[in-house]
C-alpha cells in the first residue's frame, strides 16, 4: 500500500523518501499546481536545481526517463510516469509574500513560507528558497520570449511518477495563487503517494 499524505490547499509538507521509492504526487481536483522540492539528506546538502536541471537535459522540463539534477550535477529524481498533459514549469520562483504584496494582498499564504514551515518541521532552517518544479503549471514560454502563467490544463485526477535516486527530504506545496488563473481560480489539495518496490 502506498504511504499518502494530503497537502491541504495552500500548505505544504515534508515528505522523506529512500532511494527506489515511487513518488506519484496527484491533483485529484484539477488544475492545481503542486510546487516541488527536493534536498539531500547525506552530510553535504544539496539540493534540486531547475536550472542544472535545463542545463544538463538541455530541456525546459525533463522529458519521460530524463532525471532531475542537483547543484552538484547528481540525479535526484527520474520523471517515469506523466499521468498529466503537461506542461510543467521551471523557470517560476516559488509564489512568495514579496509576489502577493505587489499584488496587493497582505499576509496570504503563498509557496516560499510553506517550503520553510516544512522544513522547520523537520528542524531544518534554509537561508534561502530554491526555485521548485512547478508541476502542471501552463506557463510555456511564448515564441518571442514572453512569459505569462495561465489556467492549469490538469484534469482532475492528472499525476506525475517520479523514481528517487538518492535517498530525500521533498517539499511538496499545493500552490495559494487564488487572484490569477494559475490554479483554475479555486485552490484545492494535492496527494502524494510514495510506493517502495518490493
Ligand atoms: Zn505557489
Amino acid at each position: 500500500m502506498p504511504n499518502r499524505t494530503v497537502i491541504p490547499p495552500q500548505s505544504g509538507r515534508a515528505i522523506r523518501v529512500s532511494r527506489g521509492d515511487l513518488i506519484r504526487i496527484v491533483d485529484p481536483q484539477g488544475q492545481q499546481v503542486a510546487d516541488l522540492w527536493a534536498f539531500t539528506t547525506g552530510e553535504t546538502l544539496d539540493w534540486l536545481s531547475t536550472s542544472h536541471t535545463r542545463d544538463i537535459g538541455e530541456r525546459l522540463f525533463p522529458a519521460m526517463g530524463e532525471r532531475f539534477y542537483s547543484t552538484a550535477g547528481k540525479p535526484l529524481l527520474t520523471l517515469v510516469e506523466d499521468g498529466s498533459p503537461g506542461p510543467h514549469d521551471m523557470l517560476y520562483p516559488a509564489c512568495s509574500n514579496a509576489l502577493y504584496e505587489r499584488a496587493g494582498f497582505h499576509g496570504h499564504p503563498n509557496c516560499q513560507d510553506n517550503l520553510h514551515k516544512a522544513l522547520a518541521a523537520e528542524g531544518i532552517t534554509l537561508p534561502f528558497t530554491p526555485d521548485p518544479v512547478d508541476l502542471f503549471q501552463n506557463s510555456m514560454p511564448l515564441p518571442d520570449g514572453r512569459l505569462d502563467v495561465y489556467a492549469s490544463i490538469n484534469p482532475p485526477g492528472g499525476y506525475i511518477t517520479l523514481r528517487a535516486e538518492q535517498d530525500l527530504l521533498l517539499v511538496v506545496t499545493a500552490c495559494s495563487v487564488d487572484y490569477y488563473p494559475t490554479n483554475g481560480g479555486v485552490c484545492t489539495e494535492i496527494e502524494v503517494e510514495v510506493t517502495r518496490p518490493e
